[in-house]
């Protein structure tokens, strides 16, 4: 079985606590590799390593830091297919949805590319007579990033990327269900150039979790996974007097009115219902159909769930590969299976498409489906798709503002009044209007509302650069000072 480590100052270590976890390959159904998972004591070396590079790296210059930065976009541009191939293996998503994760990563390191300018800060000279004063972004020192298992590579980069930019350290735990793009993540961090010690990769579970919260040299905490556990992440961490931004669980509905392009809006909710098998934060699980719309939309998606091409996802042909572990797979079908009793019309059944021994689940499609139902009210996270039927658009409105979930929503019509009334009265932090998932690009921040996030801060953009750094303002009056060396040549960057 391959042992996975940690990777601590620029070398792979395995883990010595003994505690380990088994990584599985979904599509197989076979456990491929055994993940250790770090002790608190584990954690504190980590954290001291950390804390010790971050000395040099938070004085370092900008100059020198942009240049890790392109190198590192250049490395992960020529390692996208083994990275996409990582996630592949141990998540189970189909190759080309991979890749589409890694390039919306390698965003993130364009965005950071930047970072001399989002650092600039603001001044005013004369701000009293002789005195100026300028406001200065400062480094936090040790900052640490949890992930979920749905987005190995992206999510990782949603945060180390501004973090590292920034002059941070940044220790990164990711989910110990699918560990081994992280350590590639490490490998080009130290080929860019970057300093042992700026990345950090902790393996771990609950425990590594616990130990970086309470941890005294870890100044900020960015987590991203199911709102119990962002919560409890939001809850720990702020106790412990440090910055934190939870990012949580969804229930994201798209809203379609009668005179929305029928196929365009069939083919979305197909799409972003059961992409990567329903198992993304921005995945569509309520299509809610306003008034005369019903019958025709949920046949044109029952249509075309039959071309869905489910199997594994290395092979092209695949369009949806398998849940992440059994135990998930297991927890999804109880849903379909319980729908009926609920009371739900299940026009696709998909309990019985578990091929082989991999952890798959066909597509399924519950009609009338209604608040109160299991089937509504939980965030699923598999390939599970939910009607809701409503009268007119202001009772849509209702129902997606009464959710406790605030992630993500879209609107589908070629109505721009109705447009524009759904996107300011909608209480959900990223809207879509005919784009069922907008998961908004680097230079733009992403955070939901409600129950999908703990904390005041939105993940990467300008939001995550506020949340590595801390203002300084330094107010100052100077002599007039006297001549520097002499210097004829043309000055370069240091
Ligand atoms: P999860 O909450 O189970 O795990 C997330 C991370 O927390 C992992 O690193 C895990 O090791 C750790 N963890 C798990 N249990 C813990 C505990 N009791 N104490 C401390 N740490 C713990 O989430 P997941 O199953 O890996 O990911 C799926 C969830 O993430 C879904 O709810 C999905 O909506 C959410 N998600 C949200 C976003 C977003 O941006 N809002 C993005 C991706 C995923």
């Amino acid at each position: 079985m391959t042992p996975i480590g940690h990777w601590i100052a620029g070398t792979l270590v395995p883990g010595p606590s003994g505690r380990t976890a088994p990584v599985y390959d979904p599509a197989l159904g076979v456990q491929t590799a055994e993940v250790a998972l770090a002790s608190a004591a584990e954690v504190d070396t980590a954290v001291q390593s950390a804390v010790e590079a971050s000395r040099a790296w938070g004085s370092s210059s900008l100059t020198r830091r942009t240049g890790f930065l392109f190198r590192l976009r250049e490395l992960l541009d020529a390692n996208r297919d083994e990275l996409a191939a990582a996630v592949t293996r141990e998540h189970g998503k189909v190759l080309e949805d991979a890749r589409g994760e890694v390039a919306r990563g390698i965003e993130n390191v364009e965005f950071a590319c930047g970072i001399p300018s989002h650092l600039k800060g603001s001044s005013n000279s004369e701000i009293s007579t002789g005195v100026d004063i300028r406001t200065v972004l400062e480094p936090l020192g040790v900052v640490a990033g949890i992930t979920p298992f749905n987005f190995p590579v992206m999510v990782p980069l949603w945060m180390m990327a501004n973090a590292i930019a920034c002059g941070n350290c940044f220790v990164l735990k990711p989910s110990e269900k699918d560990p081994s793009a992280s350590l590639i993540l490490a490998d080009l961090v130290q080929r860019a150039g970057f300093p042992d010690g700026v990345l950090t990769v902790l393996q771990g579970d609950g425990e590594a979790v616990d130990a970086l919260l309470g941890h005294r040299d870890v100044a900020a905490v960015s987590f991203v996974g199911s709102t119990p556990v962002a919560r409890h992440v939001y809850e720990t961490g702020t106790r412990h007097g440090k910055r934190v931004q939870a990012l949580g669980g969804a229930k994201n509905h798209m809203v379609v009115l009668p005179d929305a392009d029928l196929d365009a809006a069939a083919d979305a909710a197909v799409s972003a219902a059961y992409g990567s098998a329903g198992e993304r934060c921005m995945a569509i699980s309520v299509v809610v159909a306003v008034g005369s719309v019903a019958d025709q939309l949920v046949e044109a998606i029952a249509a075309r769930i039959g071309d869905v091409v489910i199997g594994d996802g290395r092979d092209p042909a695949s369009m949806m590969g398998p849940l992440v572990t059994q135990e998930h797979r297991d927890r999804v079908l109880t849903y379909v299976e319980q729908a009926a009793g609920e009371g739900a019309t299940v026009v696709v059944d998909g309990s019985g498409t578990l091929r082989g021994t991999g952890f798959f689940l066909g597509c399924s499609l519950l009609d009338d489906v209604k608040p109160g139902m299991r089937v509504y009210d939980d965030e699923i996270f598999g390939p599970v798709l939910s009607v809701v039927r409503v009268p007119t658009l202001d009772d849509a409105l209702a129902l997606v503002n009464e959710n406790p979930y605030g992630n993500g929503t879209a609107l589908f019509t070629r109505d721009g009044g109705a447009a524009r009334r759904f996107e300011r009265e909608v209480h959900v932090g990223m809207v879509g209007v005919n784009v069922p998932i907008p998961v908004p690009v680097a230079s733009h921040s992403f955070g939901g509302w409600k129950a999908s996030i703990f904390g005041d801060s939105s993940i990467y953009g300008p939001d995550g650069v506020r949340f590595y750094t801390r203002p300084k303002v330094v107010t100052s009056r100077w002599p007039d000072p006297g001549p520097g060396a002499v210097e004829l040549h043309f000055p370069t960057n240091r």
